[in-house]
């Protein structure tokens, strides 16, 4: 089945120049990148991301560690789309707990967990359709995707825009 998926390398990812090889592995899946870019994540995106795990006792070093407090400020976020992409990604990342995940996948390569208990795992991936869909329009805007997943609408534009100078 065609699935779309949100792909976040976290800022620990970042911090230890992760980038390039956590794309490699990634294009084992063969999937296409339809949408990407650098964002700087608030409390408030970061909480809505996270907000299914609000009452875990992690959930406030959670929030920091994907606002990027404890690393970079910053998220590499992408859309992965094609064949049964969810599945192909989450089993390159491997298990949430870093310590039990298949060794040769992302978390079991680079992922560790802190004195504090939080699983720094390098990769968020999404679970399921509905989580992608949920997420890939928190972290995206329609005109950033270069594929047309979900329905959209024209609103008119009223609210002021920085354009280059
Ligand atoms: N997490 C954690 N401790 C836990 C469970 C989760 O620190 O006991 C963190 C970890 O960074 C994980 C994120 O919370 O990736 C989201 O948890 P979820 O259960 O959704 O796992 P995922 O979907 O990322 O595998
Ligand atoms: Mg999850």
């Amino acid at each position: 089945m065609l699935q779309q998926t949100l792909v976040l390398i976290k800022p620990d990812g970042l911090k230890k120049s992760l980038t390039g090889n956590v794309l490699t592995r990634l294009s084992e899946t063969k999937l296409d990148i339809v949408a990407t870019k650098i964002v700087k994540v608030s409390r408030e995106l970061a909480a809505e991301h996270y907000k299914e795990l609000k009452d875990k006792p992690f959930f406030e070093d959670l929030l920091k560690y994907l606002m990027g407090e404890y690393h970079k400020k910053k998220v590499m976020a992408l859309v992965y789309w094609g064949e049964d992409a969810i599945e192909k990604v989450r089993k390159i990342c491997g298990a949430t707990n870093p310590e039990e995940a298949d060794a040769v996948s992302i978390r079991g390569a680079y992922g560790r967990i802190t004195t504090k208990g939080v699983y720094e795992n390098v990769i968020h991936a999404s679970a399921n359709m509905a989580e992608a869909e949920r997420e890939i329009k928190l972290w995206f805007q329609p005109g950033e995707i270069i594929q047309d997943f979900y329905p959209v609408k024209a609103v008119k534009g009223t609210c002021e825009k920085k354009v280059w100078a």
